[in-house]
């Protein structure tokens, strides 16, 4: 019999009622091995309706206590590891290690979160006027929620509930439908922690959930990371329904390789970051930018064997340098991106779309592709692949190389190679991007500090995480106070000052 994935609500399992599932695939065989329950609006509502009951006792719950909770939430994931990794694998696709590279990522937030009591204090200023002091406060919003994608299913949620559960609000999870599972577990966890029932639901569904969200007046706020038409959509209908939206989209992320460049480090980087993970990743690092002729050529002489080399397996596999990409649907996508840059005129130097691998046939596994060549009116350099597919496109010089990131349409994230400290200094200072790494092929900013692009890659303006992310969380509350009461002076009609 089909497994089935439901809901977990007001800290239960909850089975879907709707009719409605989604196929849940093992990517390494292509088989269904689960069936997702796609929630109606009511069920929906219900999850918000748990949260709703839950907030009033979760704010008034001290944050130390709450931070215990995250504590304690932070060990049993790290006792799951395995496990929670072994989910991931088997529904995302990505090897292993990188499985629980995704989850410690995700647990780095939940670390961050647990300094919630020193991150919610507020401000204080004693004698602003004869008797007054002046003060200010964190405080949560209320019911908030949480749309993620699929190519983080740890990750992202954690991002996001971690933070906005220990300022003390409650939180609706809305997850992929590709992979749902692991999230489910988390929201188990969280319960096992210590976690009220009601303070972490997790509703699966599509399209009907995610709008049920985005209109309902109980929520505040709407964290959304995904692809860029789908953000767009998120921000424009969130906020049009009084909401504080963060919504973060696709990315197409340039490395600029200067001719100072250690080519053996940016080789080595360039293969990590553009195909590991299969290339889902919104920090790939798909499009490779050398300076020159010179060093172009070169590159490309490094890349192609490297490229060629590449072992692809099952997501089981340690040795695999990369598993297979999430589904079918999305790995014909890649493939037609590929078949576009050949007839935009492109150079395949390296050519992965017929692999195959034995025994696992049927699996979504492609070969990493390589293209030399490719120049900035493509449109399979515009947008985003999503897969093993590294793009070069040449450039003159450094100003031309800038360029390119700086006028493309996402501004996730960029990298510069160069052993050059002024060049450095001015890239970072004015490419129009909005994470770099100097040096540094997937700059993911640590959870400490905060993540976030510019451009179709985000909306909305506040960040994940770090001290953004208390502040997406939270609103700030600003006393003014007179104590004694003694001193009178009768009705003043002008506005206040400290004349
Ligand atoms: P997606 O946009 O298809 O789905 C994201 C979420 O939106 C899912 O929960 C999905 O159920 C929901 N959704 C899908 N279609 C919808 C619709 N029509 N109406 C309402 N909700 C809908 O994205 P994905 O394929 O799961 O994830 C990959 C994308 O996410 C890539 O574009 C990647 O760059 C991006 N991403 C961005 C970041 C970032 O921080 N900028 C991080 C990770 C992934």
């Amino acid at each position: 019999m089909t497994r089935e994935i439901n809901h977990f609500i007001n800290g239960t399992h909850v089975t879907g009622t709707s009719g409605r599932s989604g196929d849940v695939f093992n990517p390494n065989t292509g088989e269904v091995q689960a069936k997702v329950a796609l929630a109606t609006a009511d069920e929906v509502r219900s999850a918000i309706a748990a949260a709703e009951k839950a907030f009033p006792d979760w704010r008034a719950t001290n944050p130390q206590r709450r931070a215990r909770v995250m504590f304690e939430f932070k060990h049993l994931v790290e006792k799951n590891m395995d496990q929670l990794a072994e989910m991931l694998s088997n529904e995302h696709g990505k090897v292993i290690a990188d499985s629980k590279g995704d989850i410690q990522r995700g647990l780095e937030v939940i670390e961050f979160a647990c300094g919630i009591p020193h991150l919610m204090k507020g401000e204080y200023t004693e004698g602003a006027g004869p008797g007054i002091d002046v003060y200010s406060m964190r405080q949560p919003l209320g019911v908030v929620a949480g749309i993620t994608p699929f190519n983080f299913p740890a990750m992202i949620p954690m991002w996001m509930f971690g933070v906005a559960i220990a300022c003390g609000n409650t939180f609706v999870c809305k997850p992929s439908e590709k992979d749902p599972s692991v999230p489910m577990r988390l929201a188990e966890l969280f319960m096992e922690a210590g976690g009220p029932a009601g303070v972490l639901n997790v509703v699966n569904g599509d399209k009907e959930a995610v709008d049920t969200i985005l209109t309902d007046p109980t929520i505040q706020a709407v964290s959304f990371v995904g692809s860029s038409a789908i953000a767009e959509y998120i921000y424009a209908t969130g906020t049009a329904h009084g909401k504080r939206v963060q919504a973060m989209g696709g990315a197409k992320n340039h490395a600029i390789i200067l001719p100072d460049a250690d080519l053996d480090r940016v080789v080595d980087d360039l293969i990590g970051s553009a195909y590991g993970s299969a290339g889902e990743r919104c920090m790939a690092l798909p499009v490779a930018v050398p300076v020159g002729k010179e060093i172009g050529d070169e590159l490309v002489t490094r890349l192609k064997p490297r490229v060629e080399s590449l072992v692809v397996g099952v997501s089981t596999d340690p040795d695999a340098n990369y598993g297979p990409l999430v589904t079918k649907e999305h790995m014909a996508k890649v493939k037609g991106f590929v078949d576009q840059g050949v007839a935009e005129g492109a150079d395949l130097v390296v050519d992965g779309r017929d692999f195959s691998l034995q025994g696992y046939e049927n699996g979504n596994f492609m070969g990493g592709c390589l293209f030399d060549n490719v120049t900035a009116d493509m449109e399979s350099y515009k947008e985003e692949i999503f897969g093993p597919v590294l793009q070069l496109v040449r450039a003159d010089n450094y100003e031309d190389a800038v360029a390119l990131p700086s006028k493309h349409q996402y501004g996730n994230g960029v990298a510069i190679y160069t052993q050059d400290g002024d060049a450095a200094r001015e890239f970072a200072s004015n490419v129009n991007v909005g994470m770099v790494g100097v040096n540094v092929p997937i700059p993911v900013p640590l959870a400490y500090h905060t993540f976030g692009g510019w451009k179709r890659s985000a909306y909305g303006g506040v960040n994940q995480h770090g001290p953004e992310g208390v502040r997406f969380y939270t609103k700030i509350k600003t006393v003014t106070s007179r104590w004694p009461t003694g001193v009178r002076s009768g009705s003043d009609f002008v506005i206040p000052t400290m004349k």
